[in-house]
């Protein structure tokens, strides 16, 4: 049995960032991961401009009060057609080009005007005050974002502003889930005794969808060795990575790691000292394709996602950073304890207040057959090997999972 952080290991080590790209359009680039570096073949800003409304000026000139003649207007967007000379000046607006000869913004509330005249009323600091320069806040053919960003509101402005309409991103995951039980039915059907709704299919798609994958939805493939190997073989050559849930124990009908073998990949992972989760099986196929095994109870499938089967699909994804998992510590609310043997994870809720984590779990039965309870989680609290017990004001590590 291999202790998390084994396993975490081996798994992310397993993991390389998918390499094919496809190009799509700028409105349609939210939430993807750029796949190439970019640069732009403009400066930014694009020329000197004035960042105030006021007049252009030559510093020279109003190094102390003075009058100057207003020989030109240059609203934004207007390409200025005189060149100031001494005495002269431009009356000017935020973001218009800068005309030659000026080298200094004189803002308006510092002036006052008559006619085509303009009292300098305040002399401005110092030569360039108000100019933006071209290029001062990027260079043409500098990097500009790098590959593995996620673009959000702020990259798309740049990516926007740098004219790059195709954006190159990495191609969405293709994630098949599957729930393994012959006891299983699906949400819409009338239960008979002894049977369970499959709720982790619909867990798993909302985590994966969430994670902006494709989701390639199997259902319920029931106990039987040959169907369930049809299925897993027909998910493998569809997908990157396999996720089921169920029949991975050492229960009569948990066939999964069988038949993973007789379909030809390598084992890496059958079981984990974590709970939950402790049967737990990854394995890579020679087409690359990655399979998480996860438990069938309902906490242990989210569980083991978020530790596991997450950062690996974050890191497949092609995300630069953020894929491993980063541990914040939390004050706990609450006792927590744990028998010690192996790593533990609550799961609850996380709360900040006076700027620090607060960490309580989830009330209630926290065995991993209750999904109940589960209602609102948005972290995982860990618990080492050997860690038995920890007091109410204690700190506890947590890892958000939302
Ligand atoms: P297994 O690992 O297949 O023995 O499943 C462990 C427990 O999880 C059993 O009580 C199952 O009925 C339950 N379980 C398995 N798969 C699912 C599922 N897809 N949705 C809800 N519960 C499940
Ligand atoms: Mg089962």
């Amino acid at each position: 049995m291999l202790s998390v952080v084994e396993a975490e290991t081996l798994i992310l080590e397993s993991v390389q960032a998918i390499g094919e790209i496809e190009r799509v359009g700028l409105a349609a680039c939210r939430n993807r991961i750029l796949a190439a570096p970019i640069a732009s073949n403009l400066d930014f800003p694009h020329w000197d401009n004035s960042a105030m409304d006021g007049y252009a000026v030559r510093f020279e000139d109003v190094k102390q009060p003075a009058i100057l003649e207003i020989v030109e207007e240059i609203p934004a967007g207007y390409l200025p057609q005189k060149s100031i000379q001494p005495g002269q000046a431009a009356r000017i607006l935020t973001g218009s080009m800068m005309p030659a000869g000026a080298d200094t913004v004189v803002m308006q509330e510092n002036t006052q005007r008559q006619g085509d005249r303009v009292s300098i009323l305040t002399p401005p600091p110092t030569q360039g005050s108000f100019v933006r320069y071209r290029g001062s806040y990027y260079q043409a053919g500098n990097p500009l974002l790098s590959p593995g960003a996620v673009l959000k509101a702020p990259e798309i402005a740049i990516l926007a502003a740098a004219q790059c309409v195709e954006v190159p991103v990495f191609r969405r995951l293709r994630v098949a889930i599957l729930s393994t039980g012959s006891e299983l039915v699906t949400p819409d059907r009338p239960l008979q005794p002894g049977q369970i709704v499959d709720s982790n299919q619909y867990a798993l798609e909302a985590l994966v969808a969430e994670m902006g994958a494709e989701v390639i939805s199997l259902g319920i493939i029931c106990d039987e060795p040959a169907e369930l190997k049809n299925a897993i073989a027909t998910a493998v050559e569809s997908a990157d990575v396999v996720i089921s849930s169920g029949g991975v124990s050492v229960g009569d009908y948990d066939y999964v790691d069988r038949i993973l073998e007789e379909l030809g990949a390598a084992i890496q992972i059958r079981s984990v000292a974590v709970k939950p989760g402790k049967p737990l099986t990854f394995a890579t196929f020679p087409n690359s394709t990655l399979y998480f095994g996860l438990p069938g109870n309902p906490a242990s499938v989210l569980v083991t996602f978020w530790r596991f089967a997450q950062p690996a699909i974050r890191k497949l994804s092609g995300l630069g950073q953020g894929w491993k998992p980063e541990f914040l510590s939390a004050i706990a609310t609450q006792e927590l304890k744990s028998d010690g043997k192996r790593e533990f994870y609550l799961w609850g809720s996380v709360s900040i207040s006076d700027g620090v984590l607060h960490f309580t779990p989830a009330g209630g039965s926290r065995l991993s057959g209750n999904l109940i309870n589960l209602a609102g989680t948005n972290a995982l609290g860990k618990m080492s090997i050997g860690q038995t017990h920890i007091s109410p004001g204690e700190t506890i590590q947590i890892l958000k999972v939302s």
